[in-house]
């Protein structure tokens, strides 16, 4: 493992601090794919070393572990001090295209940002974030990944006594809005300056040497995040909690709390039990992060101009982009998922009268899309979507006007029918399977539910035989109608 970068940066932006050793670490995955694919050598791969390595009893040699220090918008209010109050980076990965890649423990002990906390995780959570990461990745969404669980043989106290646990997660860098608003909120401009030239130079090279680097690099994070949320539109994902702490200005998902996947379609769709006023709703992300955005313009203002009215006016100019790039691939998008390849006028009425069908319907989000794909190759009346709405007649409906313009393209029914199985997922992971794998898991230490998910879901765009009943939405008795964080 080597250092990380971060710690070359002043001793302000970290904490230098070890992993609290754990009593019985015990291994319950390790993602040796992901190993590889990141570069990471290790000089023992026995279970025991991987265990002890990956709950922080041994430091790798070459790490240097620290917990950055960072600030952030919770649900609106302005936190001036949070940071990884339960997390410490261990060091970098880096491959063999010189990529580097942050590796963090979570769950590892108290820092000095723990404010009242105990530093730890619980083995619920440990597993949530696992399964739901990998899935994301397999999904063709940026985000940050799972390395390791581990148990840590020790109890941690919640609403009761839970299984303590250690994730290791990683990811392109874990630096978010709130890492950028501490010191703003400080006044700190040289900090602000050399984080805003760390991340250049990790995420976004190209606006280097562009005149107005930093106006750049905020149009660049704006450019990842709309990319960000419409692929998690896509597929009916709720973060749950996009506070700023929560939003990495590399563009990728991270910190996994109380997310879910919609079933029925619903833009009004809340899960997190902390998200009272659905300020985090299904359909209200993208203005969510441009608040987020937004805040994360207003640190770098000083950077912009020396003129404060000029760097607003640049700013806001900037920010305004968002929406245009978030409708522009909110729509390719969705005609993607309809097999539309040319773009007509009424394509944006087309999909957004789908959506309201399927909401007023109550229909599946995922297994609507999914047979629509064999409807594409197939007589309507032979496959079974119209069934997923409560008024199959209003699907019937729709799908004349979408029969006509499927007529107007020019891509043989086949292989239009391929490629919306490409972006149209057959399974995600369903609330009520990350339930059921994580009850499995703390009442019985059976953790095959958890195998066997995390196996279909790496294969999300396949529909694999004897894997149906994981595409099926839940039954009413299994419904899950609340997510929490388990902080
Ligand atoms: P989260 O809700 O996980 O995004 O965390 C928000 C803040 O609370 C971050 O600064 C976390 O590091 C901190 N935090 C969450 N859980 C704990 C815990 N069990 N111990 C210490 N800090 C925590
Ligand atoms: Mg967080």
């Amino acid at each position: 493992m080597n250092r990380s970068t971060y710690s070359s940066l002043p001793e302000r932006f970290f904490a230098r601090i070890h992993p609290t050793p754990v009593a019985k670490p015990q291994l319950l995955r390790f993602n040796h794919a992901l190993k590889l694919e990141i570069g990471l050598e290790l000089q023992d791969t026995s279970d025991d070393a991987l265990a002890e390595a990956f709950c922080g009893n041994v430091i790798l040699p070459g790490s240097d572990p620290i917990a950055m220090a960072y600030a952030g918008h919770q649900f609106g209010h302005f936190v001036p001090q949070l940071g990884d109050g339960r997390a410490i980076l261990l060091g970098e990965a880096v491959d063999s295209s010189e990529v580097h890649r942050d590796i963090q423990l979570k769950g590892s002990g108290r820092t000095p940002y723990s404010r009242g906390g105990d530093g730890r995780a619980a083995l619920g959570p440990v597993l949530r974030e696992y399964l739901i990461s990998e899935a994301m990745h397999a999904l063709g969404i940026p985000t940050t990944r799972a390395l390791a669980a581990v148990l840590t043989g020790e109890n941690v106290f919640r609403e009761g006594v839970l299984p303590g646990a250690i994730l290791t997660r990683v990811a392109a860098s874990f630096v978010r809005v709130g890492t950028f608003q501490y010191f703003a909120a400080r006044d700190d401009v040289d900090a602000v300056r050399l984080l805003a030239d760390y991340v250049i130079d990790r995420h976004y090279p190209h606006v280097k040497f562009e005149p107005q680097r930093y106006l750049s690099l905020l149009g660049a994070v704006i450019g990842a995040q709309a990319s960000l949320i419409a692929n998690w539109m896509h597929v009916g994902f709720i973060h749950g909690v996009m506070n700023t702490d929560n939003m990495s200005v590399s563009g990728e998902t991270i910190d996994f709390g109380p997310c879910a996947f919609v079933d029925s379609y619903d833009p009004a769709a809340v899960f997190s039990s902390i998200d009272r006023q659905g300020r985090y709703a299904f359909g209200n992300q993208p203005h969510a992060a441009v608040w987020n955005l937004a805040r994360f313009a207003e640190t770098l203002l000083p950077l912009i101009d020396e003129n404060p009215q000029r760097a607003v006016e640049l700013a806001t100019a900037a920010l305004a982009a968002f929406s245009t790039r978030f409708a522009e691939l909110s729509l390719a998008g969705l005609n993607r998922k309809l097999g539309l390849g040319v773009r007509e006028d009424g394509d944006t009425a087309l999909s957004n009268d789908l959506l309201d069908a399927m909401h007023k319907n109550g229909a599946d989000f995922t297994l609507t899309f999914r047979r629509l794909c064999d409807a594409a190759e197939r007589d309507l009346r032979a496959t079974d979507v119209r069934e997923l709405f409560a008024n199959p007649e209003e699907f019937d409906v729709w799908a004349l006007r979408w029969r006509a313009r499927l007529g107007r393209e020019p891509l043989d029914p086949r292989v239009r029918a391929a490629a919306m199985r490409r972006v149209n997922p057959a399974v995600i992971p369903r609330n009520h399977r990350i339930e059921q794998v994580i009850a499995a898991a703390v009442n019985d230490r059976n953790f095959e539910p958890f195998v066997a998910l995390s196996a279909v879901l790496s294969r999300p765009y396949e529909s694999v035989e004897g894997f149906e009943s994981y595409a099926n939405p839940p039954q009413s008795g299994e419904r899950v109608l609340q997510t929490f964080c388990g902080t």
